[in-house]
């Protein structure tokens, strides 16, 4: 085992009043023990925090004045000894100690690799390892929530049980073919693997539903905020950012036609897109066609689409409806401070049932209202982000699709009178596939690459 002592900024660069310099390995207390003006913290009891100094031994100087956490395995993060030296949060003194960490013993961790340490001294599972990838980038409260929970290993424990429940039936099976003069268990375990491939499959089909919003609380419900010229898109968009914090954000691929804002909506991460850009011009149905538009509208979670409550509904608004016909969508009746002169029935048998929300954004009325309105089509009412495992990994998407390919494959063979020991394969690619979501069957070479994708420090 690589027990040399690593090192690194723990904590945000940049932010925050106090920033953690963390060391993990066998001499990690010693390198501290040699840098700390303070108690000896060799001697100290685990896990307890010392006030002192940080001295540069080669000039005697004070570099930072510091609380020092010292924990000894296996109790902690990495199982191995970890200290955190908690100093002030400017950049150029957090790298002071960081540098005297460095001179002094420590080596500069890669990225990821105090979650690794953690990973491959069985302190957490894979699926555990990369919920810390995600937390990092949790947008919102509720999707640190998936995160944790995720951490805390909800996801390892579900996979497990399904992992058990296939192991199970192709053991059966096994014992089948190693004792072939029972006739009836062999009935019995073709009916069991046929259960039990249908159990496993149903419950990796919901986890995949699920996956859906769990990627929505990473990267933000895209929202589209369409309508002809003048309805007040724009200001709705102002009106959803002041109202509400907006999320720092550093996903790629912003669209340069249109304006992006992350706003945190009752705990809904909304990507909010505002068509302006592309509608001050011309509208954006004339220039790409119904086509073109209702494509970009699909690219969008949901759809808000704004209507003027003081005139009549025009041709434009209804080919925007048809745009997005079948969508999800909130259809939203602006400037109520006016007379109205929308036809509420003709706006009722456009909605398709969707939610209509009237609004004077210039008075500041019905925003609570969308609010509303945008967190129950995400949450559906009472639904609890708390309490569902969600799988919001690409990794993990990628394998339970190819699980549910794999069933299909033993389900579509158990149909059409496949020998039972030629589905098991199937079954067993299943298991196996499963598997490498909580790192027991995958390469070294995978768990290198996973790992690197770590923010420094973790
Ligand atoms: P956009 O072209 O759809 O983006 O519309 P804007 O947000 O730029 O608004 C167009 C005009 O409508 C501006 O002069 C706004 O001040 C005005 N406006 C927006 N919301 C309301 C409202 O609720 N009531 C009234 N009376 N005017 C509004
Ligand atoms: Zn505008």
């Amino acid at each position: 085992m690589n027990t040399d002592t690593i090192t690194a900024i723990s904590t945000p660069i940049g932010e925050g009043a106090i920033a953690i310099v963390r060391l993990s390995g066998q001499e990690a207390v010693e390198i501290a023990t040699r840098l700390f003006d303070g108690k000896r913290l060799t001697d100290v009891e685990s896990h307890t925090i010392h006030y002192g100094k940080l001295i540069d031994p080669r000039t005697n100087e004070v570099v930072e004045e510091v609380m020092v956490t010292v924990m000894r395995g296996p109790k902690t993060f990495t199982r191995e000894d970890v200290v955190e030296i908690n100093c002030h949060g400017g950049l150029v003194s957090v790298n002071r100690v960081l540098e005297l960490v460095l001179a002094n013993g420590a080596r500069l961790a890669e990225p990821g690799e105090f979650t690794k340490r953690a990973f491959l001294n069985g302190r957490i599972d894979l699926s555990q390892a990369e919920a810390v990838m995600d937390l990092i980038r949790a947008k919102t409260d509720r999707a640190m929530n998936v995160a944790l929970k995720q951490m805390d290993g909800r996801l390892s424990g579900l996979i497990q049980n399904l992992r058990q429940k296939l192991i199970e039936t192709v053991a059966h099976v096994e014992v089948n073919i190693d004792y072939p003069e029972y006739d009836d268990v062999e009935e019995m375990s073709h009916e069991m693997m046929k259960e039990k491939t249908k159990e496993v499959y149903e419950e990796i089909e919901r986890l995949l539903q699920m996956a859906k919003q769990g990627k929505i609380l990473r990267e933000g419900l895209a929202t589209a905020i369409i309508g002809r010229p003048n309805v007040g898109k724009s200001s709705l968009m102002n009106a959803l950012v002041h109202e509400n914090k907006a999320i720092v954000t550093d996903i790629p691929g912003t669209t340069r036609d249109t304006i992006e804002e992350y706003v945190n909506v009752r705990g809904v991460p909304l990507r909010l897109v505002d068509t302006a850009g592309i509608r001050e011009t011309e509208d954006i149905v004339e220039r790409m066609g119904v086509d073109r538009s209702r494509k970009v509208l699909k690219e969008s979670d949901l759809i808000l689409m704004v209507l003027n409550y003081s005139d009549e509904l025009t041709e434009e608004d209804k080919q925007l409806f048809k745009a997005a016909e079948g969508l999800e969508k909130i259809v939203i009746l602006n400037k109520t401070d006016l007379p109205r002169k929308i036809n509420l029935e003709e706006v009722d048998g456009l909605a398709e049932g969707n939610p209509v929300i009237t609004t004077s954004i210039i008075e500041e009325k019905g925003i609570d209202e969308l609010e509303e309105a945008i967190a129950k089509t995400f949450f559906e009412g009472d639904l609890d982000a708390g309490d569902l495992t969600y799988v919001s990994n690409v990794r993990h998407i990628q394998l339970l699709k190819q699980s549910l390919q794999a069933l299909e494959d033993a389900m579509t063979g158990m149909e059409s009178g496949m020998p039972i020991d030629l589905v098991q394969i199937d079954v067993t690619r299943t298991w196996e596939l499963l598997g490498e979501i909580i790192g027991d069957t995958v390469h070294e070479s995978l768990i290198d690459q996973l790992f690197s994708q770590f923010c420094l420090g973790k």
